[in-house]
């Protein structure tokens, strides 16, 4: 049966904007299984997002292996990780060749994940800074969509945003969790916004508001897998395939069927990685 673009068959296609298909920190292990049972779900679009040279580096080996099921990687290094890559000080030469050269691998289309997280600080923040500085311009350099992190460092994030010109580029702020002033300021700056599992968290009314009052072709959805399991499987491991649960939330949230919303997320994943509207494909069949 020909799948229909609006979805009147009762197909619907999901799409996980940011995951991570690791165990643990140092260990990797082949991320086939989730990654199946995601395509199983539904899930026609994953992102792995890179957090330093080796996980970048696997993440492109997994978006090749497994490409036919809409698995895509970015790579770039986390603010934990920003220590690693010791080029990136105020005087270094920015961005190391390994990692340019696994950007330059088909199937890699973003860089990410970087930016600031001040609640851990596992890397100084000056060595924070300096390598989100290099991402932004390395994104800006390539124009591939950059992939950011924050956390309890929006205001470093839109102060470093203006001075390296990122709105010249494009991008996600992965994750949400800023203001409202924030909000306005990145989608003034033409970057998507996007929501994982906290959205689904019963203490975060907030959260929710805001997201209902945002453009719906700003709007991104996303698990951060393995970590922020959506209700109601918290304490499960998260994988992709719980990306819907995102989905139904915000759906609920704004006041809009599941398909309207997945064919509007489907677009704005596209508008942003250029990866292919599965709604669009469908019905050109
Ligand atoms: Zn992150
Ligand atoms: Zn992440």
């Amino acid at each position: 049966m020909k799948k229909q673009p609006d979805g009147r068959d009762g197909t619907i296609f999901l799409a996980d904007t940011h995951c991570h298909v690791i165990e643990g920190r140092r260990e990797y292990r082949d991320g086939g299984p989730p990654l199946r049972r995601a395509a199983e779900a539904g899930v026609v679009r994953m992102m792995l997002a890179g957090s330093d040279i080796a996980t970048s580096r696997m993440a492109a080996a997994t978006a090749k292996k497994y490409a036919s099921l809409g698995v895509f990687s970015a790579a770039g290094v986390h603010p934990h990780e920003a220590s690693s890559i010791p080029s990136c000080s105020a005087e270094g030469g920015g961005i190391p060749e390994e990692l340019r050269n696994i950007a330059a691998q088909p199937g890699v289309i973003a860089i990410g994940e970087s930016g600031l997280d001040y609640h851990y600080n596992h890397s100084p923040r000056d060595q924070q800074q300096a390598s989100f500085r290099a991402h932004i311009r390395w994104s800006l350099e390539t124009g591939l969509p950059l992939i950011v992190h924050g956390r309890e460092s929006y205001d470093d994030i839109v102060r470093i945003f203006r001075e390296e010109e990122a709105h010249r580029g494009r991008g996600v702020i992965h994750c949400f969790s800023g203001t409202e002033k924030d909000a306005e300021f990145f989608l003034s700056a033409g970057y998507f916004l996007s929501f994982a599992g906290p959205l689904t968290f019963a203490r975060n009314h907030e959260l929710r508001r805001l997201f209902k009052s945002l453009p719906e072709d700003r709007i991104l959805l996303e698990t951060d897998s393995p970590y922020l399991t959506p209700v109601p499987l918290r304490g499960k491991r998260n994988e992709p395939a719980f990306v819907r649960y995102v989905y139904e939330e915000g759906a609920k949230v704004r006041g809009i069927s599941l398909g309207e919303f997945a064919r509007t997320v489907a677009a704005n994943a596209h508008a942003l990685f250029g990866w292919g509207d599965p709604y669009q494909e469908a019905g050109s069949e």
